[in-house]
């Protein structure tokens, strides 16, 4: 009998455990060390360098290998095909912010005999996972002369955290709804507690600032022009006994970043021109210069075509993977999951006709056709991968980048690994996912 059912793979059952093994074994350091959108666009910079990439910017470059970065924080890179870029050119665009707590402008202050920093968090958390965990501040500080201080705690060994109430006296915050157990204006962190010596008034909120004279440089009204974040303290590690997952900060979304990365690296000489487009500011609504909607990807693409109504055609023959995490069944929250529908951990890339929420509302649906051109791919080069939607359907949902290229007419569809406790602290991926998620990425950009 001809076999008619739908079967989804294992990634553990279709790919070696070499294969795994060596993407993991080099993602999972490179997660211990890149936890911002800066860092990610310095270290990709320097990889792409060492691998032969020109910076287009610089002076008299002729090379088919090529990358752009904008405001150190995002980064788009470039491999030319055997096609001329008016064929439309296959693009994998991710972005490289993660859920994260941002300082205030003004940060410091002095209250209870403690000192603190005010908070604003970026990106939709749970506040009550980032209390009382080991933080880090990571970022940068512009001083009133213009010069710039790199801070990274972690690196300088200082650490900190955001203390939560005692359940001896947490009775009614226990009552409250999750989301209003611990509120955005509870999030400040504890940053000393020494008195500054001979001093009658904020003793210890002055000791704070000449620590940070000593350290940085900086003095208190040089915080207004500062981009600091708390991220998640300590490295990505491997989790379970059969050690098949990684637990990492920020899986979402330089999973697929780093994937995509290592994909266009790994190509000679694709088809079609072969784009990677990293991208910052999505998990606030892709709004900012740095973001996918920013005018820096046309301004770039009209390098390498003559005018605006070129670039226009260009881009509907144009297809793209908009490779970001779905999320993975996670079966102690059943109810929230339609499970013939939903992504699983370890059954490799989802592809994603549709995100949004209730009704579709707000989502790119990439055309059948274009799921049928993907699908087929992925079949013919083996690349294990499932479809799936994010939870039941009135239950909630999410977006991503995908609209904001769909509206230029290129064809688009959502395609990236599933994950466990997305957007926490610490989020679980599979290895075998991983390594699918390059597999596809790296086939579609250089045959597609
Ligand atoms: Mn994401
Ligand atoms: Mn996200």
């Amino acid at each position: 009998m001809e076999e008619l059912n739908y079967k989804e793979k294992n990634v553990w059952e279709v790919y070696s455990e070499k294969e795994i093994e060596e993407i993991s074994k080099d993602y999972i350091p490179f997660m211990s060390r890149v936890k911002t959108e800066r860092e990610f666009v310095r270290e990709a910079e320097k990889i792409l360098k060492e691998n032969g990439f020109s910076n287009i910017d610089a002076e008299g470059v002729q090379s088919d290998k090529l990358y752009r970065k904008f405001k150190e924080k995002s980064i788009i890179i470039f491999l030319k095909g055997k096609k001329g870029i008016e064929e439309g050119f296959n693009l994998v665009t991710a972005h490289l912010d993660s859920p994260r707590i941002d300082l205030k402008q003004k940060p410091l202050y002095e209250d209870g005999k403690l000192a603190f920093f005010e908070t604003h968090y970026y990106g939709g958390i749970k506040k009550y996972q980032w209390v009382t965990i080991p933080l880090v501040l990571r970022g940068v500080i512009v001083k009133g002369d213009g010069t710039v201080v790199e801070v990274d705690t972690e690196k300088d060994n200082y650490f900190f955290s955001i203390p939560d109430l005692l359940p001896h006296l947490g009775r009614k915050q226990m009552e409250k709804k999750a989301k209003e157990a611990v509120t955005g204006e509870n999030l400040n962190l504890l940053v000393g507690s020494k008195p500054l010596k001979d001093e009658k008034e904020e003793k210890i909120k002055k000791n704070i600032l000449n620590v940070l004279k000593e350290l940085y440089g900086i003095e208190e009204e040089d915080f207004i022009s500062s981009e600091l974040s708390l991220v998640p303290a300590g490295e990505a590690r491997e989790v379970g006994f059969d050690k098949s997952f990684i637990l990492s900060y920020g899986h979402d979304d330089r999973i697929c970043s780093y994937t995509a990365l290592r994909a266009i690296l790994d190509i000679e000489k694709p088809e079609r021109w072969a784009v990677v487009y990293l991208v910052d500011k999505e998990e606030i609504g892709s709004e900012g210069n740095t973001s996918a909607q920013s005018m820096f990807f046309e301004e770039t693409l009209l390098k390498f075509v003559k005018d605006y109504a070129s670039l226009l055609s260009i881009y509907l023959k144009s297809s793209v993977l908009s490779a970001d995490v779905s999320v993975a069944f996670d079966p102690n929250y059943k109810e929230v999951f339609e499970p013939k529908n939903t992504p699983y951990i370890n059954q490799g890339l989802v592809v994603t006709k549709f995100t949004g929420s209730g009704g579709k509302y707000h989502s790119n649906d990439a055309t059948a056709e274009y799921v049928g051109k993907v699908r087929n791919l992925f079949n013919k080069e083996k690349v294990v991968w499932q479809t799936g939607e994010l939870g039941k359907v009135d239950e909630g949902g999410g977006g991503t980048v995908a609209l904001y290229f769909a509206r230029k007419g290129m064809d688009v569809i959502d395609c990236g690994p599933a994950v466990l406790s997305m957007h926490a602290p610490f989020e679980v991926a599979s290895k075998g996912d991983l390594y699918a998620s390059f597999h596809g990425y790296k086939v579609f950009l250089e045959k597609f």
